[in-house]
């Protein structure tokens, strides 16, 4: 009886001293990775916890006192229900499934579209006069410096010099979206061609790439830029591919200043060469194909990486991918040749945590982003950001601001550390309550924007 005491002791003493063990390797590595990161918060706040943690473990190791094993038993019941309550899979349903608008947008109302307006042309009469309620608000962002003006709050001659280089070379670029389709039409395998566009694309730097069916709801139903203004959109190609590309961590996390619009013009002109190169390698195969790229669009592209199963569309109204977030740029080629549509992940769990986490909504400065539910917009439940109230605030700061994208628990970084964390945050209803408190307490409510990189100091 009294070795059968003596096991079970030591037994739970090396029981309790491997967990302490483990937990403070997690928080090690925390530690670490959040050093590396730059994110001192977190890392004070991970190296406090393993302190704690650490001393416990092995303070209850060491002493030996007469109710030990009751307590270590205790203990251990209460690690193994967190652990039970964390990571068993929880999903349930939500309401509403993938919503689909049921009519088409037009472009002209897109804000870039509404900022080229120019006051008495025709343009302008004709579509203030057809939208009256539209004139009132977008005063208000003209009677602002404008986007990359020098007279706006974040402006710094390198990032906005480097933004407009960006900008203009997209420019160069928006003849050739479309093109020549060679005459000879090689005879292609729908899935062996969907594969090596898909592995193409990541090599040329794709984060992720999905193709869907074109639908309508895709589609623009007329242009609203430049030349182009007022062009009714016929696309009849069968095919999207959707491609996004990482935007750099350090440079969105300094968001609202300067480098945040460098590094979203970077990653347009990036994802979009991408797309072109892919469009002219389809041309050359005898089929027709257009590339999608800023500026010059026919598509609503977060929608077609949604149902290209790229991500989902959170409450800042941008889509969320599994591992970076909203911390992408995304470009689009639509065509006719024949490719197998991707399979779509089911990750209602991102709107499930959008629904509770509400950070993109507390640090907004224009205050455009909601803090109710989804509602039930033009028949489809959704989040509506205030897009005329964030793009005045552009025009003010004279950035794209992206503070929504740099504070966004899904933008960290993907590494094993905020893998794990987004695997949780998949699996569990549970766990996603557990690390909104968790990142609230390693990087803050509303944490501050980060510093600019020295590199980009003169
Ligand atoms: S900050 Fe939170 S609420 Fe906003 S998009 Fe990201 S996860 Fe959703
Ligand atoms: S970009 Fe800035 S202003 Fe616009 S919704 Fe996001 S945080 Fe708000």
């Amino acid at each position: 009886m009294i070795s059968i005491f003596l096991i079970n002791k030591y037994f739970l003493d090396v029981l309790l001293l491997c967990i302490g063990l483990l937990l403070s390797g997690a928080l090690v590595y925390a530690c670490f990775v959040s050093i590396i990161e730059k994110e001192f918060r977190a890392a004070k706040v991970s190296f406090i916890l393993l302190i704690f943690l650490f001393t416990l473990f092995i303070t209850i190791y060491l002493l030996d006192f007469q109710l030990k094993s009751i307590i270590s038993i205790i203990f251990l019941g209460i690690i193994a229900f967190a652990g039970l309550l964390l990571f068993l899979p929880i999903r349930p349903k939500l309401k509403g499934g993938t919503p689909v608008p049921k009519q088409k947008h037009d472009e002209r109302d897109v804000m870039f579209s509404r900022n080229e307006l120019v006051p008495e042309t025709e343009k302008y009469d004709s579509y203030y006069s057809d939208k009256p309620d539209k004139k009132k608000l977008d005063d208000k962002f003209r009677e602002k410096a404008g986007l990359l003006s020098e007279k706006t709050t974040f402006f710094e001659a390198i990032s906005y010099a480097s933004a407009h280089a960006n900008l203009q070379v997209i420019e160069a670029l928006k003849p050739i979206v479309d093109g020549e389709v060679a005459s000879k039409k090689h005879q292609v395998d729908a899935k062996t061609i969907t594969n090596y566009i898909k592995t193409w694309s990541v090599k040329l730097g794709a984060h992720t790439v999905g193709v869907t069916e074109l639908k309508d709801y895709h589609l623009y139903s007329h242009k609203g830029r430049r030349d182009l203004y007022g062009k009714e959109i016929n696309n009849q190609h069968p095919y999207a591919i959707a491609l996004t590309i990482e935007m750099d961590n350090d440079l969105v996390k300094t968001a609202p200043k300067g480098p945040v619009v460098m590094e979203s013009t970077q990653q347009y002109l990036s994802s979009g060469t991408i797309a072109l190169q892919i469009a002219h390698f389809i041309r050359n195969l005898g089929y027709s194909a257009r590339s999608h790229i800023d500026g010059n669009y026919e598509v609503i592209c977060p929608l077609v990486a949604r149902d290209a199963g790229l991500g989902e569309l959170g409450r800042m109204g941008l889509l969320m991918t599994p591992k970076l977030g909203p911390r992408v740029r995304i470009a689009v080629i639509t065509t006719d040749i024949p490719l197998v549509a991707s399979s779509k992940p089911d990750l209602s769990s991102a709107i499930d945590f959008c629904r509770i986490c509400k950070k993109c909504a507390d640090i907004c400065p224009s205050r455009s982003i909601s803090f109710d539910d989804r509602e039930e917009v033009e028949g489809i439940l959704r989040w509506k950001i205030n897009s005329e109230s964030c793009f005045t605030y552009w025009c003010t700061a004279g950035t794209d601001c992206g503070r929504c994208m740099a504070v966004c628990p899904y933008s960290h970084p993907n590494n094993l550390l905020h893998n794990f964390i987004r695997w949780g945050i998949y699996n569990s209803y549970i766990f996603r309550r557990f690390a909104l408190h968790m990142d609230d307490l390693f990087y803050g409510r509303k944490p501050a924007s980060g510093k600019i990189p020295k590199w980009l100091k003169f």
